[in-house]
């Protein structure tokens, strides 16, 4: 068996713990049990002299010292019984002493009278495995005596014994079974995790559709079958994700560089021509072409790093509180003259000093897209509405625009990246499909949200919710 599996590890615990719990418990009895052997003696011993004292002895003036000699001995039959009795006076006369005990079990200790006892007097002698018990009485008439008894602990000594050899006899067996029994058990309920082991052996990026089996049993392995469950149902997805991206971003590299080839190859063509005016002329408007489709994939390839990074965490986002009434008005100015340059009115509708927690920097980007797209997608003669407000749950900015709209069954995927609803023309006006998934990433990491409502005709709404500065929570990271 493996020292390090749990298996072990759990039955080696269990055996311990029973060990511990044994020898606590063996202990305990045998401490208790011989306490309570050792107080019978004690109490046995009470009685006795006391029955002496008060039946025999409160009469000796009238029946004689003889008399208390002969009942004592008749009726207490000390030396069989293995006690031994010895009533003394203050001045040291022994007034009965009895034989000593027929088993030999003890030899009675010489004692003379105990000066200044005023009530019964025990002593346990455990090396000599007696028990010694002194009990003073005063007769009415004023003398004074004490009753010595002395007992033999042996029969405790003996039981006691003979409870230790049971404990000890019967400790390796309980140690025993328990052990085996702990390692049948322990193997019994991991057999499920073995097979959630095997079956999660067997799922790799190849298969990443296979589910492990998860058994009603309402136990903590049914809930690691369930947890590992939506960790594959996320890993799936992920990795669906990323297949898609990669495709996606495949397709939009290759699109320009397959016309700056194509234009090149071109040039290359008519370069001995190069000299004659009309193909000077044509040359050049295809190599302003090529430049333009160089720079929209080089736009798209740092849209696709910051995208990355922000994802990663590896842009950090700041959160300083700042104003974003103010920041809001000074971006809406800037995209005023691209507004009217488009014959599109631009309002705004601010809530004064709204302070938020986050990074200016990444919010305005955020604005400055939703205006530009707005710009970009409107036809001349709308109007697009900016409305930035307390709300519920922290602060919402709008951007409205009354222009065409966006299909109700494409506003899901708005966000995802490189998508566009209409690819030819988003093209033409210079969109990557990006600037809403930087959007998403920028809000998300604010603790907030973006989201858009819109129909075909009727105009479209991009709200961004940010929450209150207290609980801003930025990229996980607290506020200082
Ligand atoms: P792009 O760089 O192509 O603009 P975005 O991620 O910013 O990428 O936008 C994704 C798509 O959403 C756009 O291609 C466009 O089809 C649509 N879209 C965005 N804003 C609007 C809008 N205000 N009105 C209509 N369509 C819009």
């Amino acid at each position: 068996m493996n020292p390090r599996s749990i298996r072990f590890r759990l039955a080696a615990y269990q055996v311990c713990l029973l060990a511990a719990v044994l020898i606590a418990f063996s202990l305990a009895a045998f401490w208790g049990f011989r306490r309570h052997l050792t107080h019978s003696v004690e109490a046995q011993c009470a009685n006795l002299t006391r029955q002496i004292a008060e039946s025999l002895l409160a009469n000796v003036h009238v029946s004689g010292v003889d008399y208390l000699r002969d009942e004592v001995q008749e009726h207490y039959d000390l030396e069989t019984n293995n006690l031994f009795v010895r009533i003394v006076q203050p001045n040291g006369t022994v007034v009965y002493e009895s034989g000593e005990p027929r088993d030999r079990s003890f030899s009675p200790p010489r004692m003379s009278f105990l000066p200044n006892l005023k009530e019964p007097k025990v002593e346990v002698d455990a090396s000599h495995r007696r028990l010694v018990f002194v009990r003073p009485y005063r007769l009415p008439q004023g003398e004074f005596y004490q009753i010595q008894m002395v007992a033999s602990l042996q029969p405790v000594h003996t039981s006691l014994q003979g409870l230790w050899q049971v404990q000890v006899l019967l400790f390796p067996f309980a140690l025993l079974i328990s052990a085996s029994g702990s390692a049948v058990l322990v193997s019994r309920s991991l057999n499920p995790i073995r097979q959630v082991i095997a079956t999660a052996q067997k799922i790799n990026s190849g298969n990443l559709r296979q589910r492990l089996v998860e058994a009603s049993s309402g136990d903590e392995i049914q809930e690691l079958t369930r947890t590992l469950n939506q960790m594959l149902d996320g890993l799936e997805a992920s990795f669906k994700q990323m297949i898609q991206f990669t495709a996606d971003a495949s397709h939009e590299l290759r699109t320009p560089l397959t016309v700056i080839r194509g234009n090149l190859e071109l040039v290359l063509q008519n370069k001995m021509a190069l000299d004659s005016y009309p193909k000077t002329a044509e040359v050049q408007e295809t190599l302003a072409q090529t430049l333009e489709e160089a720079e929209r994939l080089s736009k798209t390839v740092s849209q696709l790093m910051e995208l990355t990074q922000l994802d990663s965490g590896e842009i950090q986002l700041e959160h300083e509180v700042f104003d974003l009434t103010e920041l809001v008005a000074t971006t809406a100015d800037q995209m005023k003259l691209l507004a009217e340059d488009n014959q599109i009115q631009l309002e705004m509708l601010l809530s004064p000093q709204v302070k938020v927690q986050g990074d200016r920097y990444r919010l305005k980007q955020v604005l400055l897209n939703l205006i530009d797209n707005a710009i970009k997608y409107c036809p001349a003669g709308t109007r697009i509405q900016i409305r930035l407000a307390p709300a519920d749950s922290g602060y919402v900015l709008e951007v409205k625009d009354n222009g065409p709209g966006i299909p109700s069954g494409e506003i899901q995927r708005l966000f995802d990246r490189f998508y566009r609803i209409d690819k030819a023309r988003s093209r033409e006006i210079g969109g990557s499909g990006l600037g809403l998934s930087i959007c998403k990433s920028i809000c998300e990491g604010h603790g907030g949200r973006i989201e858009a409502e819109s129909a075909l005709g009727r105009g479209s709404t991009f709200r961004v919710t940010l929450p209150p500065t207290t609980t801003l929570a930025l990229s996980g990271k607290e506020a200082p």
